[in-house]
């Protein structure tokens, strides 16, 4: 269910300090500590599991609440003129961290292809 050793696991937990956007029984969100837009919120599943990849049929409730969660924030933060929510997959893609999570952009412009 959870990795002692990840790092949003140990901050589900409050081992490690996270700004907390929201929570409920099963996601989590909070402030992204490197932002890349003025709104930058990472939405997790408190479930471990390392990405869209590893994904399981049965994950794909939780993996729509997180989407689903992502749009209320932004919703709540005034961004739905054009916010981004985004899974890198892979660490060619960017992925840094092996608990899946989704990205939360907007407050700027975004352009597109992204980088
Ligand atoms: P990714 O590169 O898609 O795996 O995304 C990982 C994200 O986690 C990056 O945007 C990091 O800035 C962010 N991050 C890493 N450590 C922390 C932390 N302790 N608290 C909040 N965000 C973090
Ligand atoms: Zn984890």
């Amino acid at each position: 269910m959870t990795d002692p050793d990840c790092l949003f696991c140990r901050i589900i937990r409050g081992e490690v300090p996270s700004k907390k956007v929201y929570e409920d029984d099963h996601v989590y969100a909070f402030e992204d500590i490197h932002p890349q837009a003025p709104t930058h919120v990472l939405v997790v599943p408190k479930q471990h599991f390392a990405g869209l990849k590893e994904a399981q049929r049965e994950d794909a409730e939780i993996i729509g609440r997180c989407h689903l969660i992502a749009a209320q924030i932004a919703r709540l933060r005034n961004i739905e003129n054009g916010y981004r929510t985004v899974l890198n997959v892979g660490p060619g893609a960017g992925q840094s961290v092996f608990h899946l999570h989704v990205h939360l952009l907007g407050g700027r412009r975004l352009t597109w292809p992204p980088g």
